[in-house]
């Protein structure tokens, strides 16, 4: 991709607003979308506190983060997609939300443009099968938080094509990060190996084997995890992680991957980790 060329965002959550940034720090124009103002509103108004934060760490300039800031234009009109080259959707993880968004990008863009899904476990091969230019759609995961963490999974789906995947990871390069290609299957890597770990600290609170500030301290200080299982849960958002558990168990039809009822007890009260204040931990000041 040129930097002429626009990349649009679909979704400006936790991982949209992210993706947004590092695509306007490395100084492509972005069309950030989302169904819902206050929903742009609050992506926006993340990536601004990002790129402040990188201004005081150094690791950019003032003017290089309003210049970045100023590439990002936010709108709640999908169809002002069309010019996009690329659009990498970040919307919420289910198959019926992102297969209904994928049908509507196919009518939207130019023939040649490129579908990126940022899903967490969901078929790329079933999201290009929605499309009428399956050899176009690609995954591209992305890790939380998006401007710090350098490793993207590339998703090749069945149909996908070599161009598709060369100019994906070449945009990878551009965003300075490091491209990983991996094969279609629920969950990829990535989930297929995080999840059950959650999964299973989930279930050793619920069994009261230990708190979850002891599980955590295990993972950190045994295992030089940078974070324990259940902090990271709270991080990725507890919501994110029961949709992508119940891909995983669709997906993979193994009986181990089934979610723990105390997962689904912290979500149905709206206890989604970090980004609503409590999940496993409380957040103030988020
Ligand atoms: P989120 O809940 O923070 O954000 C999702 C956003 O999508 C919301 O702003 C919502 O309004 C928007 N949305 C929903 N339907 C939409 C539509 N039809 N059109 C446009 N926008 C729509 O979720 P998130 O954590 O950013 O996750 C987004 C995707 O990224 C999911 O597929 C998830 O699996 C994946 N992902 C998440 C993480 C993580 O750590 N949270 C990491 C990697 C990948």
């Amino acid at each position: 991709m040129t930097q002429s060329q626009i990349i649009g965002i679909l979704g400006a959550g936790t991982m949209g607003n992210g993706i947004a940034h590092v695509c306007a720090r490395s100084g492509f124009p972005v069309l950030l979308c989302d169904v819902a103002q206050p929903a742009l509103d609050r992506g926006l108004s993340t990536i601004h506190k990002n790129l402040a934060r990188e201004v005081s760490k150094a690791r950019l300039t003032q003017q290089q983060a309003d210049e970045a800031y100023a590439r990002i234009t936010p709108t709640i009109d999908r169809d002002a997609l069309a010019p996009c080259r690329l659009v990498i959707e970040a919307a919420t993880e289910k198959f019926e939300i992102k297969s209904a968004l994928f049908r509507d990008l196919d009518r939207i863009l130019a023939p040649e443009a490129i579908l990126a899904s940022n899903t967490s476990s969901i078929s790329i091969t079933r999201l290009a099968a929605v499309t009428q230019r399956p050899a176009q759609v690609i995954g591209m995961h992305f890790f939380n938080p998006v401007p710090v963490m350098k490793l993207v999974e590339i998703i090749r789906g069945l149909q996908t094509s070599q161009a598709t995947f060369d100019a994906v990871r070449a945009l990878s390069l551009q965003l300075d990060k490091i491209p990983v290609e991996v094969n279609d299957a629920a969950g990829f890597v990535s989930n297929r190996v995080l999840m059950p770990l959650i999964n299973e600290a989930i279930y050793a609170v619920h069994e009261g084997v230990a708190t979850p500030e002891a599980i955590d301290t295990i993972f950190r200080e045994g295992m030089a995890h940078p974070m324990g299982p259940l902090t990271l849960a709270d991080f990725i958002g507890l919501d994110v992680c029961l949709d992508i558990m119940r891909v995983l168990v669709d997906g993979l039809g193994d009986a181990n991957y089934r979610t723990r009822p105390l997962l689904v007890r912290r979500v149905d009260p709206g206890w989604l980790g970090r980004k609503s204040g409590k999940g496993f931990y409380t957040y103030t000041n988020v």
